[in-house]
Formats: C-alpha cells, structure tokens, sequence
C-alpha cells in the first residue's frame, strides 16, 4: 500500500497489508477488549475521550501537515479539521450518558424499560477527503457506546489512519479497543464476514455502499451507509444574491471540491441568473491554487491523478453535450493532481454535470423558470444527502427545505455543514442510517427491552 503526495506524486512512503493470520488476531483482539470495554463506565470513556480531544489539538500542526502531504488539503483547512475532531470527541464525552440512559415506559409491569447495549465490534470502511474528522466521527460515538471500533481507511491515507489510533492511545484508551488495519477491499469483506464483527459503517461511494451493503446483508449485519451526493442549492428570484454566491463558491470550494456535501447542482431562476453568475465567477477567480502548505493556498491540488482525470472526463463530456464552459475546465501545465476552479452553464438533466457526482471543484449552473421547476430539478437525482435554499422569504424556504426537497438536510441561507449536535447522513442512493448527535451514537447499541413482574 502506498502514500503518494498529490503535489508531486512522489511517494510519501509504502506500508504492508497485515495477512491472515494477523487479521484475524487483530479480530480477536478487539472482541477480547469488547469484554472488558464494555464493562467500563461512561466517566472512564468520557475521560479518554477528553483525553483524545486534547491530544489532537497538541498534534494539529503535523496532523494538518499529514493531510496536506497524503491528500492535499491546505494547512488552514487540516486545522480546522483536526479542531472539529476534538469537538466530536468533546460532544460525545458530556453527552453519551444522557442519550444512552435507560428510558423507563410505564405499563403494567413493575419496570418496563428500554436499556441501551453496546453491540461489540464495529468495522469502519472510511475515504481519504477528510481523513480524521470521518474516522472520528465515527470513532466517538461508538467507542461511548461500549463498542470497539476497527478502521480499514482508504489506501493513499494509510498515515492518517496509523495516527489515529496512535492519538487514541495516547489519549490511554486500552489497547485494542481501537484498531487501524492497513488492509485492502478483499480483506474488508472478510472482515465484514467474520463472526466477531457485529455491525459495519461506510463512508465512500456509493459503489462501495453497494458492495459493502451486499457483503453485510448476506451475513445480516447492520451497516450505516454515508455515500456520495450531487446536492443542489436554489437560488430563488427574491435570494440575497451576494449572499448566495458566497455560501455557494465556499461550499463548491472547500477542499478542492471533495466533500460528499459540497453544494453541486446551482438551480437559479432565470432572472438573477446573469448576476448570479457574475458574482460566482468572480469568488472562484480569487481562489488561490497551489501548494498546500504555502499560506495564501485556497486550492489544493485534488487527492489522486486519476480522481483528477475522472473528473475532467466529466467536466469535458458535459461540455460535448452542450454545457457552456464559463472557467476553468483545464488540466493545468503543473506536476501534480492540480483541477482549477470550474464553472459550467447550461447544464441540464442527461449531462455528467448534473446527472453524476462531480468530486471536485465543478459548479453546474442550470436555470430554471419557477420555484416549482427548481424543486422538480432538485428531487430529480439518484443522490440526497444535504442541499440548500437561498431566499429573502425564510418561512416560505423553510417549508420548501423540510417537506419539499429530498435529501438528509437541507439548509435556508447558509451551506450545509455537519455539527456533532445535529443528524447527518443522507437518502436515495446517497445511503442510510444517521452519524453525530442522539441519532448517531443510537445506531450501534442493543436496543433492549428490559421488563420485570
Ligand atoms: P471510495 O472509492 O468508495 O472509497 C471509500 C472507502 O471505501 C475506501 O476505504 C475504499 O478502500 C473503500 N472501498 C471501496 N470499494 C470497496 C469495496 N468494494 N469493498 C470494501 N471497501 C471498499 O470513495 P472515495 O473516492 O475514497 O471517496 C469519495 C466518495 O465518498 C464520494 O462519492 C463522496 O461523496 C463520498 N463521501 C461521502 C460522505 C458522506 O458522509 N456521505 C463523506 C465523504 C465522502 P480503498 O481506498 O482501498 O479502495
């Protein structure tokens, strides 16, 4: 397995997949520490987690530099991760107990209640766009809950997954309780088979979902599915257009356009379309691409070469049919998996650009005539995980964002973000089951019900 910087593509450094053998002890090991996690109270997980919390702000600096380095995500973004890991760890700490805590029904038993059980093992299958922050959320939850975690991340991240489990057990979490195994997709559908492995949790494709989802549910094991998006934002005739093309360009932009919830489709009405479009083009022209590690960098380069020339493919094959490329659109003369800032008019249903996940720095603009047609383009996606509604009439927008649109969140006037104290997950083909907040840390216990005569 191999590290490879996507500045330069010189490798970073190369790791060995663990064999059988030591799969399955590594396995065993983590169903042993399930027994006596378990049995610890949530004052002892909080206290690592807390601990974990402070062990990543103490390493932020040469976290945020792994990330530039392995996936090209600039310093001043990787710190911003690093920061909202320790807020995951922190949330999960003062809040388990209470969204864990017996719930007591009344009937016409003495006790009658709901008692929540960690389940055992848990594999996590993570991506590489934000290397810590979907480890850890994952990680905190489950780990208050009484469980195990074990994590195969995705290859050219392999760093970032050996330093979490160094943070965690830094942070004095007992060995074996969190696991990083440096194995590969083969290896991961046998530990998705093996006994010992209670429940699986994806974050990724929804190519891998599919795969993933198949091997659980021929061995019935639950699975939490976090998948791909092409979520569209409406920017509707009365929006706060400044406004709107600023949350856009930042959503789109945000390292360099790889993230599952990156605003994609910008459904416009036609007539604040000419100066929507002005403005937007003028926040991605002030987007400084570059090295990640130098200061004024906005853009990275993207995380792999051929991510970068999947993404081109598609930006180009919408062009062919009939997209008007407004900028970028063009392999730079540069070392690297570098994608400039991209903005495609015209776009309409049966192009890549709207029909596909565009992951990377690629706006569709697509105008459209009413509020009416903007919901219909909206909905008419496999994908539905966050999207977003910029209008001056908030009421009329909230009621268009929690009953109209199809997706997992839907936010008026900003870009949708995760939040610890807030559900996040998505719908269609975007997957199932929730991460962070109550929903979260409830979707691997034992829901058990306790009654006694
Ligand atoms: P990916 O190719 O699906 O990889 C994600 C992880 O799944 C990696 O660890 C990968 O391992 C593994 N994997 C891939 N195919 C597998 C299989 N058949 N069986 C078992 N494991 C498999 O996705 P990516 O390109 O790294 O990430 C980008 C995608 O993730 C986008 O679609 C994005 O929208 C989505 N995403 C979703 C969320 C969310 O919260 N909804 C968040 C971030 C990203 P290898 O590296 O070894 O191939």
């Amino acid at each position: 397995m191999q590290s490879i910087n996507p500045k330069n593509s010189s490798v970073i450094a190369n790791y060995t997949e663990l064999d059988e053998t030591a799969l399955n002890q590594a396995i065993e090991q983590s169903h042993l520490a399930f027994r006596r996690w378990r049995k610890t109270s949530f004052e002892a997980r909080a206290a690592v987690l807390r601990a974990a919390a402070d062990e990543l702000e103490r390493r932020k600096p040469s976290l945020a530099r792994l990330m530039a380095d392995e996936m090209g995500k600039p310093l001043a973004e990787g710190e911003g991760e690093v920061e909202k890991c320790a807020w995951v760890c922190r949330y999960y700490a003062d809040h388990a107990a209470e969204q864990l805590a017996d719930k007591h029904i009344e009937t016409d038993y003495l006790v009658s209640k709901v008692s929540y059980q960690p389940i055992g093992c848990v594999f996590a299958v993570m991506p590489w766009n934000y290397p810590l922050w979907q480890v850890f959320r994952f990680a905190a939850p489950t780990l208050m809950a009484g469980n195990t975690g074990l994590l195969k991340h995705a290859e050219n991240v392999c760093g970032s997954a050996l330093e979490i489990q160094a943070i965690f057990e830094a942070a004095g979490l007992p060995k074996h309780v969190f696991s990083t195994l440096l194995v590969d997709r083969e290896q991961a559908k046998t530990i998705i088979e093996h006994p010992r492995v209670r429940a699986v949790t994806l974050t990724g494709s929804t190519r891998a979902g599919k795969a993933v989802a198949a091997t659980a549910g021929a061995v019935l094991k639950k699975c939490v599915l976090e998948l791909g998006g092409s979520d569209a934002y409406l920017v509707l005739e009365d929006a706060n257009l400044e406004l709107a093309a600023s949350k856009c360009a930042q959503s789109r932009l945000l390292n360099a356009g790889q993230s599952c919830i990156s605003a994609k489709r910008f459904l416009v009405h036609k007539n604040v379309i000419t100066q929507f479009t002005e403005l937007l083009m003028t926040k991605f022209q002030q987007q400084v691409m570059g090295d990640p590690l130098e200061k004024q960098t906005t853009i990275g380069p993207m995380a792999r070469i051929d991510l970068r020339d999947e993404l081109h493919s598609q930006v180009q094959r919408s062009i062919e049919a009939g997209a008007t490329r407004l900028l970028g659109g063009e392999v730079p003369d540069l070392a690297g998996a570098y994608y400039p800032p991209t903005i495609l008019s015209n776009v309409q249903p049966g192009m890549p650009a709207f029909d596909e996940e565009l992951f990377g720095p690629v706006a569709a603009i697509i105008a459209v005539d009413s509020l009416e047609q903007a919901i219909e383009l909206a909905n008419q996606s496999d994908f539905g995980l966050g999207g977003g509604i910029f209008s001056a009439d908030v009421a009329t927008a909230e009621q268009i964002a929690s009953s109209e649109i199809d997706s997992g969140a839907c936010f008026v006037n900003d870009f949708v973000k995760s939040d610890p104290r807030l559900p996040f997950g998505g719908v269609k083909d975007s997957g199932y089951g929730r991460e962070l907040s109550e929903q979260g840390i409830h979707e691997f216990v034992n829901v058990k019900t306790v009654c006694v005569r």
